[in-house]
C-alpha cells in the first residue's frame, strides 16, 4: 500500500504512524524525522534544513523532493509506503507522482487527519519524544507513567526545538496556507482522500484509520 499521512502540524501523524508501523508491514517514511536525523549527523543537508525548520519554514523542495525519491526507491519502499509531512506543497505532489509513475506506482490513499487549528497550540507545545526509541508522549494528553521516563524503553523524555510558541505560530501558518491547495490537489483524483477525525482519542483515530486500511489488503 503506497499512503500519504496527511494534517497540520499536531494533528497526531507520528503518532498514527506508530500505530499503523505496528500492524502492517510499510516503511514509515517521515521528511522531519529525515532532517532531523541529518541534523543530529550535522551532514551538510541537516545544516541547511535546520536554518528553515529553526524559523518554521518550509525546507526548499530542491533539498526536499530529491532526498525523498531516492528513500522511495530504496528496496523496502518498493512493496509499499507510508510518507508522513510529504508532499506539503502541491509542487511536492506533483513532483511525488512523477517520481512514482517512473516505476509504475501510484498513490492509493492520502488519510487527511483533520482538526480544528484552535487546538494544535497546545498539543506540540506539550509534545514529548523519547530520545531513544523515538515513541512521541503529550504532558496532558497522553502522558508516560512515569513523569519524564518512556513507557517503552525507560528512555529519557526531549521536547523538540521548534516546538515552541513563536515557532509553531510560524509553523501553523505555513502549513494552513499549503493545506487547502494540496487537499484540492488530491480531491481531483477519485477516491484517494479519506478524511478521520483527528480530535478523538487516540486509538479512536487509529481505528478509523485502520478501516480504511484493511480496504486496500
Ligand atoms: P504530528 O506528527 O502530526 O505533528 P504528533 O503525532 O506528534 O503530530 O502529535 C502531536 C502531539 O499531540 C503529541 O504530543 C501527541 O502525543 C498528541 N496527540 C496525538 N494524537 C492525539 C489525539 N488524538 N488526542 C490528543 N493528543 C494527541
Ligand atoms: P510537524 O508535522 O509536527 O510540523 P515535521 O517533523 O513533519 O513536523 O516537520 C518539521 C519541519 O521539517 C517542518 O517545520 C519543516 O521545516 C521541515 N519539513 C518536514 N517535511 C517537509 C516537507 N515536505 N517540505 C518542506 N519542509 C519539510
Ligand atoms: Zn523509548
Amino acid at each position: 500500500m503506497n499512503i500519504i499521512l496527511m494534517g497540520l502540524p499536531g494533528a497526531g501523524k507520528g503518532t498514527q504512524a506508530e500505530q499503523i508501523k505496528a500492524n502492517y508491514p510499510v516503511p514509515h517514511i517521515s521528511t522531519g524525522d529525515m532532517f532531523r536525523a541529518a541534523i543530529k549527523n550535522e551532514t551538510p543537508l541537516g545544516l541547511e534544513a535546520k536554518s528553515y525548520m529553526d524559523k518554521g519554514e518550509l525546507v526548499p523542495d530542491s533539498v526536499t523532493i530529491g532526498l525523498v525519491e531516492e528513500r522511495l526507491n530504496q528496496e523496502d519502499a518498493k512493496g509499499g509506503f507510508l510518507l508522513d509531512g510529504f508532499p506539503r506543497t502541491v509542487e511536492q505532489a506533483v513532483a511525488l507522482d512523477k517520481i512514482l509513475a517512473k516505476t509504475n506506482r501510484k498513490i492509493e490513499k492520502v488519510i487527511n487527519i483533520d482538526v480544528e487549528t484552535s487546538i494544535l497550540l497546545p498539543r506540540l507545545t506539550g509534545r514529548r519524544i523519547c530520545k531513544s526509541c523515538g515513541t512521541t508522549y503529550h504532558l496532558v494528553f497522553n502522558p508516560t507513567k512515569v513523569e519524564g521516563v518512556c513507557d517503552n524503553c525507560q528512555g529519557e523524555l526531549y521536547q523538540r526545538s521548534d516546538d515552541n510558541e513563536e515557532t509553531v505560530a510560524n509553523r501553523l501558518e505555513v502549513n494552513i496556507k499549503q493545506t487547502a491547495p494540496l487537499l484540492d490537489f488530491y480531491n481531483r483524483k477519485e477516491n484517494v482522500v479519506e478524511n478521520i477525525n483527528g480530535d478523538q482519542d487516540i486509538k479512536v483515530v487509529f481505528s478509523e484509520i485502520k478501516k480504511v486500511l484493511d480496504t486496500l489488503k
